[in-house]
């Protein structure tokens, strides 16, 4: 049996490059199909994150052209992992497997061939990880590396140099639609789904048309996002520092005691030092302790599953 492939593809304000790359998509599909990799019932499905522009007419208008082309619009504007999850949700009632990707353009369709490739070989998760960064500005280079390290330094597990550009089936969108978070990083949630994962690798092209959507102070508050939805290792880190200003201040009590002794002091330092010292160690112990609850207590309160099975053996009847 082929499967069922829905390409999800979130389109914000991209009335300049949606008519360019809707045919690359559409292209793509049809080579998928002749090679019998997917099914003749596979669908191209955009999904307008409220663009204020007329991205949704273009894409109602090429649903009335061709039927592989489906659309869904959010209400608002809500960002780009918000966009993707919705039109995964949609999708994974409808279909076997999902590819999210980017309308720009910028991702190599031809990757999908090969992620279809892994999915028949028993893998439920590929990413998409870009070979190179050739195109990009030095600036977004250092950052993105920066990016990476720091997420993985803070205790978040992501594939290096992955985006959204994604295959997913049907069978583990079932787990994630259990991952009932309203801040969403998607490449932070997949990995913590499971089941088999690989990668296939592509470059990674310019933008055909139109301008990035993700300025600066959308990348760092993806970071952020990123950062504090998966991991309680900044709270965790007020408590270190408290633990490092306890020694320091036990030191800084012993030489106020050793100068008031040497009797190079005026009367009330040494009292004063000590005072401050210790009073700044037990605050910030006691900050790190209250972190560590309110780091559960986030936790506790996403609701994410326990557990996720992945096989059953059948039953021998
Ligand atoms: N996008 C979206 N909502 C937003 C911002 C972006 O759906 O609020 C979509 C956008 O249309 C594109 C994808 O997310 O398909 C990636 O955006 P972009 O190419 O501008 O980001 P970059 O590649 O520059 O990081
Ligand atoms: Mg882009």
């Amino acid at each position: 049996m082929k499967p069922t492939l829905y390409m999800v593809i979130p389109c914000y304000n991209e009335e300049a490059v949606l008519p360019l790359t809707a045919p690359l998509f559409l292209e793509q599909l049809r080579s998928m199909q002749a090679q019998e990799l997917i099914s003749a019932d596979s669908r191209i499905l955009f999904v307008n994150d409220g663009s204020t522009d007329t991205t949704w007419d273009i894409i109602r208008s090429l649903a009335a052209e061709e039927s592989a082309f489906l659309g869904i619009s959010q209400s608002r504007n809500r960002g780009h992992q918000n966009a993707v999850l919705a039109g995964l949700m949609e999708a994974k009632d409808l279909c076997d497997i999902t590819i999210s990707i980017d309308c720009d353009g910028q991702d190599d369709v031809a990757a999908m061939e090969e992620m279809v490739r892994q999915y028949l070989d028993g893998c439920e998760v590929v990413y998409g990880v870009r070979s190179s960064r050739d195109t990009d500005s030095r600036f977004k280079r250092t950052s993105a590396h920066g990016f990476y390290k720091l997420l993985n330094a803070m205790g978040a597990e992501v594939v290096y140099n992955h985006a959204d550009y994604r295959l997913i089936s049907a069978k583990a969108l079932q787990a994630l639609a259990q991952f009932k978070e309203v801040n969403l990083f998607l490449r932070g949630m997949v990995p913590l789904v499971g089941f088999k994962s690989t990668s296939v690798y592509y470059e990674r092209r310019e933008r055909l048309a139109g301008e990035s959507k993700y300025p600066l102070r959308k990348m760092l508050s993806l970071a952020f996002d990123g950062i504090t939805s998966l991991s309680v290792k900044p709270l965790r880190l007020i408590s270190a520092l408290g633990m490092l200003s306890a020694v320091i201040s036990l030191i800084g009590v012993v030489w106020a005691v050793l100068s008031k002794w040497l009797g190079n002091t005026v009367a009330g330092w040494t009292s004063t030092v000590f005072v401050v010292c210790f009073l700044g160690a037990v605050q910030l112990i006691c900050l790190g302790i209250v972190g560590e609850y309110i780091g559960k207590i986030y936790m506790e309160i996403k609701g994410r599953p326990r557990y996720i099975i992945s096989e059953r053996t059948e039953s021998k009847e």
